[in-house]
C-alpha cells in the first residue's frame, strides 16, 4: 500500500499553481516597470497625468482601456 502515486499527482498539482502564480506576478513585475505612456496606444490621445500616476503602465486613455476591459469580458463570458 502506497500513496506514492497520489503524492507525486498533487506535487504536480502543486508545482503547476506556482508556476502560474510565478508567470502571473512576474507579469505584474513587467507592467509595472514599463513607463505609463504620454499618448495611448490606440487612439494616440494625450493620457492625462493623473491617470498615468493611477496606473503605472498605463498604455491606453481611459475611453479605450474601458472598451478593452468590455471586450475581455465579453470574451470570457
Ligand atoms: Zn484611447
Amino acid at each position: 500500500m502506497s500513496n506514492r502515486a497520489f503524492d507525486h499527482a498533487s506535487k504536480l498539482e502543486q508545482d503547476e499553481r506556482e508556476s502560474s502564480w510565478q508567470a502571473h506576478h512576474q507579469m505584474m513585475e513587467a507592467q509595472a516597470a514599463t513607463p505609463s505612456a504620454t499618448r495611448c496606444a490606440v487612439c494616440h490621445d494625450p493620457i492625462p497625468q493623473e491617470r498615468r500616476e493611477a496606473y503605472p503602465g498605463c498604455q491606453t486613455c481611459v475611453h479605450c482601456q474601458a472598451e478593452l476591459d468590455d471586450a475581455l469580458n465579453r470574451h470570457h463570458y
